[in-house]
């Protein structure tokens, strides 16, 4: 049994209206270690009833919370924040418990969904109107910003508690109540940060969590109720054009975090150290799992052989394990069918041609772990280039002209990521121009900060998420014309 400093924060129903609840006639369902695929915890099954419940409770204690003013929200913003900092190793400890990575990256990531509390707390006082130069003497005309209404938000199990701070944080500075969806296979992180929510001050039925194992009734739900005037979601794009779809029918505003299929662009003129470094905590951290991840490693011919040495030697060093373990590098997958799927794409890849320099396999550890792999000589025909990987499998593919990597970098239906390295300023200009993605890091893979937008084109999604264009996204723009003044 995990030992927690406040074993509080251990919660296994859902939060609805400021209590803890279950579904009659529902039962429980299982958390799973990934580690080693014991059982953790039972949660509450909720479902479709409860979501309408959430939904009902958001709608009656909003009309309340958005008339306070932006800095009293603010205030228990920053209470929660500071919740969240205080009680950083319980909530780092249950992450890797249930999702798996070690538990540095657990920590970074409670100060990194942190960060988007204390960012949008300060952003919520912001949210400024317009005086218009009116188009007739006697007019006046303004624009107020008004919260959105009630939000729902579905988020994914990679980041189990950044995907839920980086929405509820700027829906509840700008005056809105939300009902979150966490992902089945990571509650607890999101049950402890809704009891610390509740600590900090917030009033019942502001922050809701339904947590369950019927994704789709509880989407359903969330996509077509009236009350909910906004949906926004991280996952796959399988699902967040269902649910773009499904909100089409009450025209909901919607946000959708969706995959990548990042190009990392390794140019001739790039400081080989620098790029390897990149490499390394682009594609493994939280074993490969993460939406920006480097999925296609283009590396121009000159240093292509230096570079394949280089990252293989690195790579070959990484350290399987128990997220919980100090020693550890790279933690397991999150399920079994995730190892699958990771298994099939590299199989896929060495039966067309490509070479394992490292890993290659499933590890011998059990449970959810694939050896840290590089492969070689990859091209663009291969699975492996044209799929979301979410493993720690590093496809190398060689190009020859800046020409040839542009045009491979963008042959993707995403449009998240991306990232170049190289030393060369007129290239860095040209390129950084030319990439058709949301973002693109330059001899730099940590892009993710809450003081910057971080948000997708094409198929990769809608919207913005983090800095001053976060809050935007639950603000509707009033304009008031007012004549006989
Ligand atoms: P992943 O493949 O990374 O698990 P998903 O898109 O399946 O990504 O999951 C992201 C979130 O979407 C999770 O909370 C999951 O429960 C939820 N989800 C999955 N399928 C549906 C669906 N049909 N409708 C609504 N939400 C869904």
């Amino acid at each position: 049994m995990l030992q927690l400093n406040d074993p509080s924060l251990l919660r296994t129903k859902a939060f609805v209206a400021g209590r803890w609840v279950d579904e009659p006639g529902r039962g429980e369902f299982p958390v799973f270690n990934p580690a080693d695929e014991t059982v953790i915890a039972s949660v509450s099954d909720t479902g479709r009833q409860t979501v309408r419940v959430a939904i009902e409770a958001a709608t009656v204690a909003m009309a309340e919370w958005k008339l306070r003013t932006a800095k009293d929200r603010a205030n228990i913003l920053r209470n929660w924040f500071d919740l969240i900092l205080t009680n950083t190793e319980d909530l780092a400890l249950l992450m890797t418990w249930e999702q798996g990575k070690p538990l540095a990256e657990s920590r970074a990531e409670i100060r990194y969904a942190a960060s988007f509390v204390e960012w949008f707390a300060e952003e919520g006082k912001r949210a400024y109107g317009d005086v218009i130069p009116a188009h007739a003497t006697d007019l006046r005309l303004l624009t107020v910003k008004q919260p959105v209404g009630v939000v729902a938000a579905i988020t994914p199990w990679n980041f189990p508690s950044a995907m839920i701070t980086r929405k509820a944080a700027p829906a509840l500075a700008a005056g809105c109540a939300l009902v979150i969806k966490p992902a089945a296979e990571t509650p607890l992180s999101a049950l402890a940060l809704a009891e610390l929510a509740h600590r900090a001050g917030l009033p019942d039925g502001i922050l809701n969590i339904v947590v369950g194992t019927d994704a789709i009734g509880m989407g359903e739900e969330l996509s077509s109720h009236p009350q909910v005037r906004k949906l926004t979601f991280t996952g796959s794009t399988r699902v967040g054009k269902l649910l773009m779809a499904q909100c089409a029918g009450t025209v909901k505003k919607t946000s959708m975090e969706l995959g990548g299929n990042a190009p990392f662009i390794v140019f001739d003129d790039a400081d080989l150290p620098t790029a390897v470094a990149g490499v390394m905590a682009s594609k493994f951290r939280n074993a490969g799992q993460t939406c920006i991840s480097a999925n296609r490693i283009l590396v121009q011919e000159g240093i292509y052989s230096d570079f394949l040495q280089e990252l293989t030697r690195v790579v070959k060093k990484l350290k399987l394990g128990d997220g919980r373990d100090p020693e550890t590098d790279i933690g397991p997958l999150i399920t079994g069918a995730a190892l699958d799927n990771v298994d099939s794409l590299v199989r896929n890849a060495l039966d067309c041609g490509a070479r394992a320099m490292a890993g290659g396999q499933v590890s011998i550890l059990g449970g959810g772990f694939y050896e840290p792999t590089v492969l070689a000589d990859v091209t663009p025909d291969m699975k492996v280039f044209r799929e979301e990987i979410f493993g720690p499998v590093a496809p190398v593919v060689q190009f020859s002209s800046e020409a040839e990597a542009i045009a491979l970098a963008n042959d993707t239906s995403a449009g998240l990521a991306s990232y170049i390295y190289t030393q060369n300023i007129s290239r860095i200009l040209r390129t950084t121009e030319a990439l058709d993605f949301g973002m693109v890091g330059v001899n730099e893979s940590m892009i993710s900060t809450e003081v910057a937008p971080f948000g997708g084109v094409k198929e990769s999604g809608v919207g913005r998420e983090g800095s001053r264009y976060g809050i935007d996204d639950y603000l509707e723009i009033k304009y008031v014309c007012i004549r006989g003044i």
